[in-house]
């Protein structure tokens, strides 16, 4: 289609729209969904909306919208349910006028519908998170993010497979003792090579958009080190940190996100 054209022309952009229907499917499927949200879940969600608050991609209403939500949810100590949390979703969403640009993907659109879409811009995301809290000279704390998005992904994430796969990686890639925020944006793109190295030829791999090991050569040449024995899409690739981390803070600019698909 059209729109995977504009991809393909464009491997390194990031998508407002995806950024977008990413937060929409967090707040108004995955959370609204739940029974009840009470002890550690209740934080999670506190901990997510959070970030989202402080980096968050939305225009005007939609910053409101999770502004005010951050505040509904933090008068719990207890618990609220999912329905408590999706009536005043929805209260905020009709008094405060639209707050998503669009409903489609589009750098997370795949050659058939039930290929990429939702998981693929929670990634896009969780990175774009990383970044501008790396970017953010008052943000203290290296692990807001990472704490963030594992808190969402072990409480909230649809997928289990995929959340439980995450959180024993976390626990494998010593997620907690990540010391500075450029390590946190490191970190998340490491860990997410690691799923693209397993997942590589698997049948939720979307033919039009292979697996590979992040960024391709072709992207960022200098993030790759020409190494004599290096397999072209091994995890022992030579990475350039320095490169990948200027790669990543670039591609993730608010200034360069890509408004493509959006009126
Ligand atoms: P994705 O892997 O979703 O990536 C989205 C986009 O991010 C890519 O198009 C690319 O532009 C960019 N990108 C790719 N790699 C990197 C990187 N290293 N750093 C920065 N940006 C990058 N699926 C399973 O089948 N089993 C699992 O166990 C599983 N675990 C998952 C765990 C988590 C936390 C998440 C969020 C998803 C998981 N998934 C799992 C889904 C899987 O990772 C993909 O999201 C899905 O297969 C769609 O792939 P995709 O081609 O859209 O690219």
């Amino acid at each position: 289609s059209e729109i995977i054209s504009e991809v393909h022309r464009n491997k390194h952009l990031i998508y407002q729209a995806d950024l977008e229907q990413a937060i929409r499917t967090i707040l108004h499927n995955e959370v609204s969904k739940q029974n009840e949200i009470g002890g550690e879940p209740l934080v999670a969600l506190q901990r997510f909306l959070t970030v989202l608050e402080r980096y968050n991609p939305l225009g005007t209403n939609g910053r409101q919208m999770v502004s005010k939500l951050r505040e509904f949810v933090v008068q719990f100590n207890q618990k609220l349910s999912g329905q408590q949390f999706e009536q005043e979703l929805r209260r905020l969403v009709s008094k405060l006028g639209q707050i998503y640009s669009t409903t489609n993907y589009v750098g997370c659109t795949g050659s058939s519908p039930h290929l990429r879409g939702f998981t693929c811009s929670l990634w896009t995301l969780f990175h774009y998170l990383s970044v501008q809290s790396a970017g953010n000279e008052e943000a203290q704390d290296p692990l807001e993010v990472l704490q963030a998005m594992h808190g969402y992904v072990r409480n909230f994430f649809g997928c289990t497979d995929c959340s439980n796969h995450f959180q024993e990686m976390a626990a494998r890639r010593k997620i907690w003792s990540v010391a500075s925020k450029d390590e946190a944006v490191l970190w998340l793109w490491a860990a997410h090579n690691e799923v693209n190295q397993r997942l590589a030829g698997d049948a939720t791999e979307d033919p039009q958009f292979p697996k590979i090991q992040f960024p391709s050569a072709n992207s960022c040449a200098q993030c790759r080190r020409a190494t004599a024995n290096a397999s072209k899409d091994s995890l022992e690739l030579n990475w350039n940190k320095d490169a990948v981390l200027s790669f990543l803070k670039n591609i993730h600019n608010p200034q360069f996100i890509s408004r493509y698909g959006v009126p």
